[in-house]
């Protein structure tokens, strides 16, 4: 498949978490023990990366990566970049600007015991949750040595969403998320939304990449890399269709497993169809990590 219209880059990131750190669970301790599958989910996702020879982006929980460490390991000897998705999948809209620092330095001091001395500076919050309840967090991952972020989704879906916020990478403006300001601090790289006049769909992966059919869902995203780069997000979850089911809602139940067993052959087609780079890349490549301006 030939790659030669797209004149950017895309980046695939992976929101590396157990089954149970979805925001619609509620089990026993027990049971995430027992039905584990971080580690498995992601070995699978390094072992297809390891095939098509591509490296990506591993937002990685805490927990996981003390937990976990020589997994950790393995993914930063193999090329990819490793960045934080906060310690134990707590949604940023319950932190308030001590407990959200506190755990972006715990997550440094776990990263410090697996790997030494590591650079992290890609944030994205648990379940979207920077919005515009909570603009300070920005201030706070700048202050803790974070250069860019991924949690600002553009659009208002069940859960989370910054509506009017811009679907390409900028920088936000500490008053207004949704305005870009030259000056700003944080560099956001927001999950792939395409924009066609002033309609949006959601083409960022997860649940959309389960339920569009792939020629939809590519659609979108060929529209979108003539233009701008896109960073598309997956959970260990997704490429382990046998594990556990939650007993959920309709809806929710909906969203959290609809074509699962259709994950691994769509996601070749798209390793094949683009060329990829981990986000910190692309935003080196796009001019995005010097200083601000002015
Ligand atoms: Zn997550």
């Amino acid at each position: 498949m030939s790659s030669g219209p797209f004149p950017h880059l895309a980046a695939f990131s992976f929101d590396i978490e157990d089954w149970h750190h979805s925001e619609v669970n509620r089990v026993s301790d027990e049971i995430r023990e027992r039905e584990s599958i971080v580690v498995k989910g992601t070995t699978a996702i390094l072992d297809l990366l390891q095939r098509h020879g591509l490296r990506c982006t591993f937002f990685v929980l805490g927990d996981v990566v003390r937990e976990h460490p020589a997994l950790i390991r393995r993914m930063v000897d193999e090329g990819h970049e490793l960045a934080c998705h906060g310690m134990s999948h707590r949604p940023v809209w319950r932190a308030t600007p001590e407990t959200f620092r506190d755990e972006l330095r715990e997550f440094r001091s776990v990263v410090t015991d697996a790997l030494g001395e590591f650079p992290v500076i890609g944030f994205r919050a648990p379940t979207f949750s920077i919005d515009k309840s909570n603009p300070w967090a920005l201030d706070v991952l700048r202050s803790e040595g974070y250069r860019y972020d991924s949690s600002i989704f553009p659009m208002k879906v069940k859960m989370y969403g910054t509506p009017g916020a811009p679907c390409w990478i900028y920088r936000p403006s500490p008053a207004d998320l949704t305005r870009h300001d030259p000056h700003g601090g944080l560099v956001e790289f927001p999950v792939a939304t395409a924009q066609v006049f002033k309609l949006r769909f959601p083409v960022g992966g997860g649940f959309y990449l389960r339920a569009l059919p792939l020629p939809v869902f590519r659609a979108g995203l060929d529209y979108i890399l003539r233009r701008r780069p896109f960073a598309l997000y997956l959970h260990p979850r997704e490429v382990t269709p046998e594990s556990h089911r939650m007993e959920l809602d309709p809806l929710d139940g909906f969203i959290t497993y609809v074509n699962l067993h259709t994950v691994v052959e769509k996601l070749e087609h798209l390793f094949g169809r683009y060329r990829w780079a981990p986000m910190r890349e692309i935003l080196e490549r796009e001019g995005w990590l010097g200083p601000p301006q002015g």
